[in-house]
């Protein structure tokens, strides 16, 4: 894992602090929340103050309400630069549902709609419109942004998903560059920007490409949240096959610990439908997503998805942002991800809830290559630029890195996005759990590698050395004589991805080090292990088990300890019988479920039990509104069950 220039992880100070008071009112009036999270009270003060500001928060984090709560103290209209038009409806439904009155205008309006919520804009009615970056930029719009930014009306301009922004970023979308251009538009309104998975480099791109400067001109400093999930289980696999048998094993575990949804990830469309079809055929109710499928379908899909109608979604990588729901209770990649921070992000749909969820890995040595392949021809198409394929391939390599390392995941991932993780064990991923499979030879295979290293003269990278030890007759190995030397061929009874795997684990471990154009040499500990005076254990992921089978005890890990324990039988009914409630409820106003009430709330609910409305508002998730609405039939079903 990359590890350079660590990121900040202090935040930099809000100057003018407006009465923070004021903002929690308004949160617990109308989200019902008790308390802010720490990072959420500061990018809310900062947006409040009207300055710029980029905000780093995992999935989960509670980003949206860092732009949804403004407006409530500044009386001020916030725009949201969204590309995920699949989810706005949503998001418009759940305001309003809170009382808060929002808007969204996209492709998917027609003329007649997109008037009337303009309409509604000029008129002060709304204090959020969702917007997508192509139309933002349109010269209609900017018009209008220019309007309400002279009149005093516009409060604040947000950026969601802004890692789009960067080239460096592992979802790169050319239409974000220009929303730069809303700065000329609306010059004295504070720009927030939002992100959940940006490494330093991505960073620094967002700042500088979209101008955000605290009040003394200067860039500003992001505010990065606490980047781990500590409900989310990371197990990484080898794959069977396609991997169908083993998705399909951890998706009949999930059923056995409860509802929920699942995502798979697949590389392809015609791998989405295969699974799909294989899951189908296995018992599962579960349907592919992908950018080929008719809009009618793919909405249908989404739907039924985020209504709880429809268990598994097997989906592209490309195209499995639109699909969400917080009750996501396995997130499967098929394949090796393109990169850390699209893992991070995929595996991140699991658990918004809070409770625990299960991210599963499975990959095979192929998976690296066709990632490569992929890479080339689109640079091939598209004419990218050189350092922009590299970057591709150095992020791919980090993914395998991740995936071959034997270090914790959580720490890996934490590590990775510039933070520290201090525990000594997760007791929440595969390597914590004792789950890999340790290789028996490890000591003598370090030595071998060690050798390989030391007699190439710690002067190539890790390719070379592992052809060598693998005895590969390459012409650069030839050309350097390498094949005459005692090592090669030490090691021709091993996989190739095998032997790279056991290399980055020796990086770990503090044996080798990755030296300048990244050639391999001995670290710290490297004379020690080759002497036999220091041991290092070295493995594999589990390649025989399935994930869902022998789960070996672990203690609950969900957000507070309230939600960590588990629901006695008494109250689990009671649970299942306010789902049902709440699914009845979403039909009839034709939202999704989570937009009435989350999972966390009607467990909270079930728990508690409250008697009257006074006891009901102090559920987390339950704020006047949405008590005045829903309140009498919760309550009833309460009482009676
Ligand atoms: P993100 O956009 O960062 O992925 P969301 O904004 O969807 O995260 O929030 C994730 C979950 O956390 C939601 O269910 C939301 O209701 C909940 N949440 C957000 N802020 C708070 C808070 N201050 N207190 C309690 N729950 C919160
Ligand atoms: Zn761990």
């Amino acid at each position: 894992m990359k590890r350079a220039a660590l990121g900040p992880l202090t935040l930099c100070p809000v100057t003018t602090a407006p009465d923070n008071s004021l903002i929690l009112d308004a949160v617990r009036r109308v989200w019902g929340f008790d308390d802010l999270r720490p990072l959420q009270a500061r990018a809310i003060e900062l947006a409040v103050a009207g300055r710029d500001g980029l905000v780093v928060l995992p999935t989960g984090g509670g980003k949206s309400l860092c732009y949804q709560a403004p407006p409530l103290v500044t009386g001020r209209l916030t725009v949201v630069l969204s590309p995920l038009i699949a989810l706005m409806r949503d998001q418009v439904r759940g305001l309003e549902l809170n009382g808060y009155p929002a808007a969204a205008l996209h492709s998917g309006l027609d003329a007649e709609e997109a008037r009337a919520t303009v309409a509604r804009l000029r008129a002060g009615e709304l204090k959020l419109i969702l917007c997508a970056p192509e139309r933002a930029v349109n010269p209609g719009f900017k018009s209008l942004l220019a309007e309400l930014a002279d009149s005093g009306r516009l409060g604040a301009i947000a950026i969601d998903e802004a890692h789009c922004i960067s080239q460096w970023g592992h979802d790169f979308r050319p239409e974000y560059r220009r929303l730069r251009e809303l700065r000329e538009v609306a010059p004295g309104v504070g720009m927030q920007a939002f992100t959940a998975t940006a490494t330093p480099r991505v960073r620094e791109d967002i700042v500088r490409q979209l101008g955000l400067r605290d009040e003394h001109g200067a860039l500003v400093v992001p505010m990065v949240g606490d980047f781990d999930r500590p409900n989310l289980t990371y197990r990484v696999r080898a794959r069977r096959g396609d991997g169908a048998e083993q998705a399909s094993e951890a998706i009949g575990a999930m059923h056995e610990r409860g509802e929920g949804g699942a995502i798979v990830y697949c590389m392809s469309r015609a791998k989405t439908e295969e699974l799909a079809g294989k899951l189908r055929a296995a018992g599962h109710d579960a349907e592919a997503y992908h950018a080929g499928l008719n809009p009618d379908k793919r909405h249908g899909v989404e739907r039924r998805f985020t209504n709880e109608q429809l268990d598994v979604v097997c989906a592209t990588v490309a195209f499995g942002m639109g699909i969400d729901r917080s009750n996501v209770r396995l997130v499967a990649h098929a394949n090796l991800p393109k990169s850390v921070e699209a893992y991070q992000q995929e595996a991140g749909r699991a658990g918004r809830d809070g409770l625990e969820a299960e991210c599963l890995l499975l990959t095979a040595p192929g998976d690296s290559v066709r990632w490569r392949q992929l890479i080339e021809r689109s640079a091939g198409e598209t004419g990218a630029s050189d350092d922009s394929t590299a970057a591709q391939i150095e992020l791919l390599n980090e993914m395998q890195r991740f995936a071959g390392t034997l270090v914790c995941r959580h720490k890996a991932l934490c590590e990775h996005f510039g933070q520290a993780f201090t525990k000594e064990s997760c007791g929440a991923c595969d390597v914590c759990l004792g789950e890999t499979e340790s290789e028996p030879d490890g000591q003598r295979i370090a030595q071998m590698i060690l050798s390989g290293v030391a007699r190439t003269g710690q002067s190539y990278g890790a390719g070379h050395v592992v052809d060598v030890l693998r005895g590969s007759g390459s012409e650069k190995i030839g050309r350097a004589g390498h094949d005459r030397l005692s090592v090669f061929g030490l090691m021709k009874d091993r996989r190739k991805a095998e032997v790279m795997a056991f290399v980055d684990q020796l990086v770990a471990a503090g044996a080798l080090e990755v030296g300048e154009f990244r050639t391999l040499r001995f670290g710290a500990r490297g004379a020690a292990v080759m002497r036999g005076e220091e041991t290092v254990r070295l493995g594999l992921p589990m390649g025989t088990r399935s994930a869902g089978s022998e789960r070996p005890e672990r203690r609950s890990r969900a957000s507070s300890e309230l939600e960590a324990r588990p629901l006695s039988v008494e109250e689990k009914r009671l649970f299942e019988s306010l789902r049902a409630l709440r699914k009845s409820i979403a039909e009839e106003l034709g939202a999704p479920p989570y937009v009435v009430f989350s999972d966390a709330t009607l467990r909270e609910l079930a728990r508690s039990r409250p008697a009257d409305t006074r006891a009901m508002l102090r559920v987390k998730g339950v704020g006047p509104a949405k008590l005045e609405q829903f309140g009498e039939a919760f309550l009833a079903a309460i009482a009676s069950g």
